[in-house]
């Protein structure tokens, strides 16, 4: 704002001085086309911006950098090379489903004597099944000993879904999705007893736990983002390290990179966070407050709050006194 201003002054500067000397005159017009590149640039900018996140969200096909092709046959097979680590955004989730009742978890059923790659949430028959992130439709197709009627798709951040014993399939191969979109209706198809719907988070072809990623029950993500590796142990990551680490371009041997409006939303949000995280270090006094309540409030103590406040116990607190918490 402060850089807007000043360059709007020296403009205006500018202008007068050329206004003295002569707007017609040849060194007159050069002086003022050199000066206008300035505004130029930075509409140019908000525009690159812009139209990278659209080309992202609507135009390309999700996550051409990550897989080789696009078919509408396989739900797994890939042969695609690994990268090492990949950052996948989960920011733009939608649940699934209306209920939020887990049925059965990832991993291995004794019953089965197999692993269960997906997780079962509980819907009855005609339920909406939703879009989890916005992508498009890779796969539409009918697995009457397994998924039974059934939905892959491919999203931005690098994911695909599956969504499995659905009643009707509401979406075509090859369409685009929103987050939050109607994909079909929840049903009892295929291999199933009783209607669910079967919720599978892959990358790349690798089965991840979408409890890992989300938590059903609070309907939400539970970090904005989620470490992909393949050589080490794949995590959340918090919003320090998620700004810290490395955009994909870097971490992935597969390469893809982050746009520049990527990372000013990222350093934006994580800037918000800071703020929100400093002012709940800080306690404003309003009346009627002591340091013991005051102290309850933040979860510490007495001492500790003098301690950083350099005051005494017998301080007398004054009302919109700022005291340090932590
Ligand atoms: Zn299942």
């Amino acid at each position: 704002m402060h850089f807007l201003s000043t360059t709007a002054k020296k403009r205006i500067q500018m202008l007068a001085v050329l206004a003295a000397v002569g707007g017609s005159s040849c060194m007159a017009q050069d002086k003022l086309a050199n000066l206008a590149p300035i505004d130029k640039r930075m509409r140019a900018i908000d525009s690159v911006s812009i139209m990278r996140i659209l080309e992202k969200e609507s135009l390309g096909d999700p996550a051409t950098e990550l897989y080789p092709d696009w078919n509408n046959n396989y739900a797994t097979a890939y042969g695609a090379s690994m990268p090492k680590a990949y950052k996948i955004d989960l920011r733009g989730f939608h649940m699934p489903c209306e209920n939020n009742r887990l049925t059965s978890s990832y991993g291995y059923r004794r019953s089965f004597r197999r692993n269960h790659y997906g997780t079962d949430l509980k819907v009855y028959v005609g339920d909406t099944i939703r879009a989890a992130f916005s992508g498009k439709v890779r796969i539409v197709a009918f697995n009457r000993k397994g998924y039974g009627k059934y939905v892959v798709l491919r999203h931005h951040n690098g994911l695909e879904t599956l969504y499995g014993h659905m009643s009707k399939q509401l979406v075509a191969e090859n369409q685009e999705v929103k987050a939050g979109e109607p994909i079909g209706l929840g049903g009892n198809t295929g291999r199933s007893t009783g209607s669910h719907l079967h919720f599978e988070t892959r990358f790349l072809g690798r089965f991840i736990d979408a409890e890992k990623l989300f938590d059903f029950a609070a309907r939400d993500i539970r970090a904005d983002y989620y470490l992909f590796s393949s050589v080490g142990r794949s995590r959340l990551l918090t919003s320090d390290e998620a700004v810290n680490l490395p955009g994909n371009d870097v971490l992935a041997s597969a390469g893809i990179a982050m746009t520049d409006a990527e990372r000013e939303e990222e350093s934006r949000l994580y800037q918000e966070e800071r703020r929100k995280a400093i002012r709940s270090q800080v306690h404003r006094v309003v009346a009627g407050e002591s340091l013991s309540s005051i102290a309850v409030k933040h979860k510490t103590t007495v001492k500790a709050l003098c301690r950083l406040n350099n005051i005494s116990v017998n301080t007398v607190l004054r009302v919109g006194q700022i005291l340090r918490c932590s």
